[in-house]
């Protein structure tokens, strides 16, 4: 299975001329590893990275022709192109700033903005309209998990899926092309704790399954880990066949280390 590696940004870096420097970084360093991985034949893991909305067309102009994608890291629920909804940024404006792709129900956004299944269901349905891949994230709490509830967690936040291709069966057709699950718990998130291998595989593996039990098909769908990855810990996780890849904060905010993720995997 292809494996992923993204970088979400959130809100940083906090200038144009940060993000550009970063770019800079990103690129000479990107382009030197492909010509080494032409030389020795070597495949890389795709790339993808999501800057804050203001960023997305310095990033997407600046991105393309080079192997790395650009994501927005969210969509407006209210309209999947234009409205009067102060301060969101639909579907089709992100993907008309070069967004291909989008992530969904990061923990960040449900714990801030009390984001709910139904808003959930139709950010993915306005994404979907509009072409672009979506990064689904899921993952339970510190007190969640404690208790032993993880996959309890996991089976709701996924039913947004389950529900949406209910309204539009259609969607199951290219799910494994278009849907990518993030798998990271919220206590992992910017905090160095990480689950064990062991814990994120058996979860993976369940995430795979119930998702393929909502739709009429062999395809897997790719699921990446996100917690404190960083260039030290990417290798345990890559070495896991049920681990795709990884979305990764803090670390992708420096080239050095994204890209030492990406080699990983
Ligand atoms: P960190 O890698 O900083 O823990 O963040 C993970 C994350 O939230 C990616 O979406």
């Amino acid at each position: 299975m292809q494996a992923w590696v993204i970088g979400n940004w959130k809100q940083n870096p906090a200038t144009n001329s940060a993000v550009n420097a970063l770019l800079d970084d990103l690129l000479t360093k990107v382009n030197t590893e492909e010509q080494a991985n032409l030389q020795a034949s070597k495949n890389r893991c795709k790339l993808m990275v999501a800057p804050s909305c203001v960023h997305l067309s310095t990033v997407s102009t600046r991105l393309a022709g080079s192997s790395i994608l650009c994501a927005a890291q969210d969509v407006s629920t209210y309209s999947a192109s234009t409205g009067a909804y102060t301060g969101d940024c639909s579907a089709q404006q992100v993907a008309d700033a070069g967004a291909t792709w989008t992530l969904l129900g990061h923990s960040e956004r449900r714990q801030y903005h009390k984001e709910s299944h139904e808003c959930l269901i139709s950010k993915l349905s306005h994404a979907f309209s509009q072409n672009l891949g979506v990064v689904f994230c899921i993952g339970e709490t510190q007190e969640q998990y404690d208790n032993g509830q993880t996959l309890d967690v996991i089976n709701e936040q996924l039913s947004v899926i389950k529900d949406l291709l209910t309204q539009q069966p259609d969607l199951a057709l290219s799910l494994s092309e278009n849907l990518l699950i993030a798998y990271e718990p919220v206590w992992a998130i910017g905090t160095g704790k990480v689950p064990t291998v062991a814990e994120v595989s058996e979860t993976h593996q369940y995430i795979k399954q119930t998702v393929a039990s909502f739709a009429d098909t062999t395809d897997t769908i790719t699921v990446l880990y996100g917690g404190s990855v960083n260039a030290d810990n990417a290798n345990s996780f890559a070495s896991d066949a049920m681990i795709d890849g990884a979305l990764v904060g803090g670390a992708s905010l420096k080239a050095d280390s994204f890209l030492a993720i990406a080699d990983a995997f």
